[in-house]
């Protein structure tokens, strides 16, 4: 399943990506229009509430990006893959390559090369990403979508 955010919820894009979901960031709305006639379509998550036609559009209250989150709690659940978190590049939402510890030894700080051992890398951006590298305390804002 994919999600649309619209301009105002670029960070909620993020936290979805975070999450391992497919979460697109459209600075206009036209982009629906490409969807038409899917048999899945994309959810549409949007803070206008005037002109939205588009049937699978969700409204978010919230102007905090984590309350946004645990708006859509109850829609993202099933589409996560615990085996799929932290799998996407928060920027460009491609999902991550393995890539080995002897080759990106210039890219990250110092301290992260010698402390961890698993890498992985955006095909995209080729920003590399590791284990603590998406966000602190992601843990349990996971922990609170997932279980309650
Ligand atoms: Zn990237």
């Amino acid at each position: 399943m994919k999600f649309i955010c619209d301009a105002m919820l670029g960070k909620l894009a993020k936290y979805l990506r975070i999450l391992g979901l497919d979460a697109e960031y459209a600075s206009n709305p036209a982009i629906l229009d490409r969807y038409k006639g899917e048999a899945e379509p994309p959810y549409f998550l949007t803070k206008r509430l005037k002109g939205i036609t588009y049937p699978k559009a969700v409204f978010i209250k919230s102007d905090r990006p984590r309350d946004q989150l645990l708006e859509v709690k109850e829609i993202i659940r099933p589409f996560i893959n615990r085996e799929k978190i932290m799998n996407r590049c928060i920027e460009c939402n491609v999902e991550l390559a393995d890539i080995c510890k002897s080759d990106i030894e210039q890219y990250v700080p110092e301290f992260v090369f010698h402390q961890y051992s698993l890498f992985r890398i955006c095909p995209q951006c080729r920003k590399v990403y590791w284990e603590g590298s998406h966000a602190v305390h992601m843990g349990d804002l996971i922990r609170e979508i997932m279980e309650t």
